[in-house]
């Protein structure tokens, strides 16, 4: 999808902006179960167009200086957004920091959108010509907290789109290698790419192509590698704080299909790798926890099996995801990879016909009674896959009040038990039969 970032110093309304967009969207997503509660990144849409959302603000910078937030936040929407959208505020005029933001942004290819916010009235729309002083072209009026002139910016947004091809080949699985520092992440892209046919960018590309790395692996399988922060151009101011580059690892989950997790068998499980597993639950995307340095710890016959157990443990909500034991170092089933990667993404794409789906609802009822809540007895009519990548399923019940969880679980249980869903979560939304 493409990507747009909201840019601007502080204070100029930066997350009311980016609710205000979210808004519709969020609705419908928000009773999905979730482990991160994160509204710096979303996704939106506008008159069909979707698009990834990304507050570059809206977090805060522990101790961080305003030039330095500011230059931050330049740099992460300069390499990661399609379209940018310069925010200044109408209430105090053009600021020595606005021209700051203005003149960081001034170097990018990538197009940029002045908009003014707090515009709240006729009056205040009129003072929004001092804007243009900032060399980014026409200024667009709008009210966060009103509600107006979001319309005229996003219509505006979604015209800068690229085309959809520059984003996404279909042939081409996405997949990124995410984890925090150390675990040997840009270890294993370079021994990856050293095993397999880089295929050299034929086109004059934008900055995304040269972040990602297209190659081909042995049985002619397309791939497409997205670098997330930090693992091959290592030094951008952002990446010394963690937040920031939680926010470039989102960015690169977003656009995969399939996310390799990397632990370190060295060090253990960490807090920080529990947030990022989170994240990548959360996006939806098939995972596969890659347990790196395999090569360092003294082994037996089960310190596989026991590791296993451990993540098993700490990473209950990630029970789907495949595991596997590599080292980098000495290259250890690094030749794997793909072939999982692709595993996966095989798994995620799957369509089940909805005749079949009802023959396993009709098993599954006679299996376990469906629940019953004050007296009421959940009614489970049919079932029909709505989406791939995740798998989505929609149940058609008496009352989605009674789908209890659990029952969700089980049905979700069924489905793997039936058909092959390894590495990708499974989503049910029940709804009423009309
Ligand atoms: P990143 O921050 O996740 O990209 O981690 P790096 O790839 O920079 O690796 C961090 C350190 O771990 C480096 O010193 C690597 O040489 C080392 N390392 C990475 N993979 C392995 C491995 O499989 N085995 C061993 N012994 N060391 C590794």
């Amino acid at each position: 999808l493409p990507v747009v970032a909201i840019v601007g110093r502080p204070n100029v309304g930066k997350s009311t902006l980016f609710n205000r967009i979210i808004k519709e969207r969020l609705a419908i997503v928000e009773d999905e179960p979730g482990v991160t509660r994160d509204r710096n990144y979303a996704k939106a849409e506008w008159m069909g167009h979707e698009f990834d959302l990304i507050d570059t603000g809206g977090i805060t910078w522990e101790d961080g200086k305003i030039e330095e937030e500011i230059r931050a936040q330049a740099e992460i929407a300069i390499e990661e957004a399609d379209v940018i959208v310069m925010l200044c505020s109408v209430v105090n005029g053009v600021t020595d920091l606005d021209e700051r933001v203005a003149k960081l942004l001034y170097g990018t290819k990538k197009p940029v959108i002045l908009a003014v916010n707090k515009a709240d009235n006729p009056e205040q729309r009129n003072n929004i010509y001092d804007f243009y002083s900032l060399g980014l072209g026409d200024p667009f009026p709008v009210s966060g907290s009103h509600g107006t002139g979001i319309g005229d910016l996003l219509d505006e947004i979604v015209s800068k789109f690229p085309e959809k091809e520059d984003y996404k080949s279909d042939d081409t699985i996405a997949f990124s290698v995410i984890g925090r520092p150390n675990v040997g992440k840009s270890s294993i892209v370079n021994k990856l790419l050293g095993e397999e046919r880089v295929i050299v960018a034929n086109q004059e590309g934008t900055t995304r192509d040269a972040i990602d790395t297209p190659f081909e692996s042995k049985d002619g399988t397309k791939f497409r590698l997205i670098d997330t922060a930090g693992i091959r151009r290592r030094g951008k101011v952002y990446e010394k704080t963690e937040k920031y580059s939680v926010m470039r690892a989102m960015s690169a989950i977003e656009r995969s299909d399939v996310v390799l997790l990397v632990l370190d068998a060295s060090t253990g499980i960490r807090e920080q790798d529990k947030h990022v597993a989170g994240y990548a639950h959360d996006a939806g995307r098939g995972i596969i926890i890659v347990v790196n340095k395999w090569d360092l710890p003294k082994k037996n016959s089960t310190s596989a099996k026991d590791f296993e157990k451990v993540i098993r443990q700490e990473f209950q909500y990630l029970d789907y995801a495949p595991i596997m034991f590599v080292s980098a170092e000495t290259g250890q089933r690094i030749d794997q990879i793909p072939i999982m990667v692709k595993e996966v993404y095989k798994n995620e794409n799957q369509r089940i016909q909805s005749s079949v789906l009802n023959d396993l609802l009709l098993e599954a009822s006679s299996l376990v009674p469906t629940p019953m809540i004050k007296g009421k007895r959940l009614r489970v009519y049919y079932m029909t896959q709505v989406k791939t990548n995740p798998p989505t399923f929609v149940v058609f019940v008496n009352d989605p009040e009674l789908m209890h969880f659990s029952y969700q679980r089980f049905l979700i249980n069924q489905l793997r038990e039936n058909f092959n869903f390894e590495g990708t979560p499974i989503k049910i939304i029940p709804r009423k039969r009309k």
